[in-house]
């Protein structure tokens, strides 16, 4: 999934309005952006396979540090206090945590039964909309949109940034979606998926902070 996650981090700012949306952004993608990592680390290991379902190329062979539950509750209690430390917000702090868990709850409707419920256990869920090009695209894009609608009726711009960084955010990722769904298969080489999720989440939490900065709540 990716539009998902950042529809379900923008409508969080209603729960939690002291937290910023880079940070949002950061926790719901918390265990996609240390994938790669690890992946270069050979910790985990991914098999790019064109065709491998209707959506992704990508075959998920051993990713549980990552994108097992157990894990999932656990990355989400280690930001949930992170924050907490230095913010000192019990409600921004729980958001933070449920948002960083609740990577694993959509990725389990989009992925085949690849998400592990443990570290070592066999036991592998997945709803398998990936295999599905419609579906997906459709299911996502509620996702997004509700999301976004929830954020702009939530926030307002207090100058031009915040109102075209908002602008910019959205087309950004709509193009990323049309390529991501359209585009070529992923390069077969992990240093290229890890420089391009770099650049990726560049952008993203660039822009995300921008936005947020020149936006008030109310
Ligand atoms: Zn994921």
């Amino acid at each position: 999934m990716f539009l998902g996650h950042y529809g379900l981090a923008f409508g969080a700012k209603k729960a939690a309005p002291k937290v910023s949306l880079l940070t949002l952004f950061f926790a719901v993608e918390f265990v996609d952006i240390l994938w790669p990592f690890l992946l270069l680390l050979d910790v985990e290991k991914v098999n790019i396979r064109p065709g491998f379902t209707e959506v992704t190329p990508f075959e998920f062979v051993h990713y549980p540090y990552t994108h097992s539950l157990v894990m999932g509750v656990v990355w989400g209690l280690l930001c949930g206090v992170i924050y907490w430390l230095f913010q000192k917000d019990m409600r921004g702090a729980m958001i933070v945590g449920l948002a960083v868990l609740s990577h694993w709850f959509l990725d389990l409707v989009v992925h085949i039964p690849d998400l592990p419920l443990t570290i070592s256990g066999d036991t592998k869920l997945g709803f398998g909309m990936w295999n599905s090009l419609p579906m997906t695209v459709l299911t996502e894009s509620i996702l997004f949109i509700a999301g976004v609608w929830i954020y702009v009726k939530n926030t307002r711009a207090i100058n031009a940034k915040g109102k075209w960084g908002l602008f910019a955010l959205i087309v950004f990722f709509i193009i990323a979606e049309l390529f991501n769904t359209f585009g070529p298969p992923p390069e077969n080489s992990i240093p290229a998926l890890l420089g391009s999720f770099v650049v990726l989440q560049a952008i993203v939490l660039g822009l995300a902070y921008v936005t947020d900065r020149n936006r008030v709540v109310g």
